[in-house]
């Protein structure tokens, strides 16, 4: 196998930032209010493009189906199968409505005017000492850029466009899933699993330079419904139970040292998200994570016995407390596939790259895919600072990704090939 390491030929050989700067200007925000698949009917104005430019590439049978999930295969020259997966959609937390891309060519070192007021400062963006003499790439100041995941679009394209000019690179089958909605936590709800074919694949949605993930957070959602007693305020004295007052109590007595404002690395967390309701009766919602599942469910059960604590306070207040699953970490089963880190971690290295192992305190795509039988950790597609202005990224970065995805490619080997034979094309 002939291992990728140069990211400057990538960038000559293939339109990887021509495509990069074609993606960003579409705007495919997703919408968490919104109940359809695609979220937002913008993501197939990239998906069909997409699709066009897949078939260019040689994927042939290159479609969007109804929600939006773009499918592709590429038939392989050597034994089994690998899925190739980014993400269509940008956050909802800033907008992505007429980015304006700025080019920062031969960056000397130093902070970055975007405009609108916004800078990136080198002191707050260590990584940026690393790109000295690299394209940067931000947008204006006024929206995020969305690298986060049209850099992992990209990186998947140019790697595709690598094999179709080099047919003597030898890889497995490929299957290439573009799909909407992941900042919603809705990617992998539509999954179409049978038309990708494949048994393992990948994310291209990871941040810096060598980046990997097998570990992400076990999340649950809670709501905690309070219900009082509504009485005149006038005449209320002995009566009235105030839902609200005891709601805020309850949000007073939450571990100020388990919330997301003052845990990092590998500590779980409560953080209530949202509130409503009256006097009469009200409820507040809250996100529970840990990264490990036992931890979690315990969580959810101090919840439960501080619910009781107050009952007893005031036994005519009623306090519901309802726990809904969201996702779990990969890690539980990428360990019954050890041969993927360990092939992961070596794609890295051979791209001249040290492997960065990070477990990510969120959730991906990967995470629910995972779950449902497709094991799928996270690979780097470049960017920084994710969902908001300074969101900034260096193009030699993200052919590093294009890189390592087709180092990976070549050296698959998976221990189903062995025991059946996976083609997908
Ligand atoms: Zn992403």
């Amino acid at each position: 196998m002939q291992p990728f390491r140069d990211p400057e030929q990538i960038l000559t050989r293939t339109r990887l930032v021509e495509r990069f700067l074609r993606y960003v200007a579409i705007d495919t925000q997703s919408d968490e209010e919104s109940e359809s698949c695609p979220s937002t009917e913008k993501q197939f104005d990239l998906a069909r493009i997409l699709v066009e430019e897949l078939r260019e590439l040689g994927l042939d049978d290159a479609s969007v189906d109804e929600h939006g999930y773009v499918i592709a295969h590429r038939r392989g020259t050597r034994p089994g199968a690998l899925g190739w997966i980014a993400h269509l959609d940008t956050a909802p937390a800033f907008s992505g409505t007429g980015v304006q891309v700025r080019l920062h060519e031969n960056y000397a070192g130093g902070d970055l005017e975007l405009g609108h007021g916004v800078t990136i400062a080198a002191a707050d963006n260590p990584e940026m000492a690393q790109c000295i003499g690299d394209t940067l790439i931000t947008a204006s100041g006024d929206t995020l850029l969305g690298a986060d995941d049209k850099a992992g679009i990209a990186a998947i394209m140019a790697a595709l466009e690598i094999l179709q000019s080099h047919p003597e690179i030898e890889v497995p089958d490929l299957a290439i899933c573009f799909n909407p909605d992941e900042e919603i936590g809705r990617g992998a709800h539509r999954f179409p699993f049978d038309s990708f074919g494949a048994p393992e694949a990948i994310t291209v949605d990871g941040g810096f330079a060598g980046e990997m993930n097998v570990e992400t957070f076990s999340a649950d959602r809670a709501r905690v419904r309070f219900t009082g007693i509504a009485v005149h305020p006038g005449t209320a004295k002995g009566k009235m139970v105030n839902a609200l007052t005891w709601m805020g109590k309850f949000l007073a007595r939450l571990p100020m040292a388990e919330t997301p404002e003052c845990t990092e690395g590998r500590e779980g967390f409560f953080h209530p998200t949202g509130v409503s309701g009256d006097a009469a009766a009200c409820a507040c919602d809250l996100i529970l994570r840990d990264f490990d599942t036992k931890t979690l469910r315990t969580r959810g059960e101090r919840l439960r016995q501080m619910a009781e604590a107050l009952r007893a306070e005031e036994p005519r207040l009623r306090v519901e407390v309802e726990i809904v699953e969201q996702y779990r970490n990969m890690a539980e089963v990428l360990a019954q596939h050890p041969h993927f880190s360990t092939q992961l971690t070596e794609a890295i290295e051979q791209a001249g790259l040290e492997a960065d192992l990070q477990p990510i305190r969120g959730g991906t795509d990967g995470s629910q895919l995972t779950a449902k039988g497709l094991p799928c950790p996270n690979l780097f597609a470049g960017g920084v600072n994710f969902h908001g202005p300074r969101e900034w990224i260096s193009a030699r970065v993200m052919a590093l990704s294009a890189c390592t995805l087709l180092n990976l490619a070549q050296a698959w080997q998976s221990p189903r090939d062995s025991a059946e034979t996976t083609r997908v094309s």
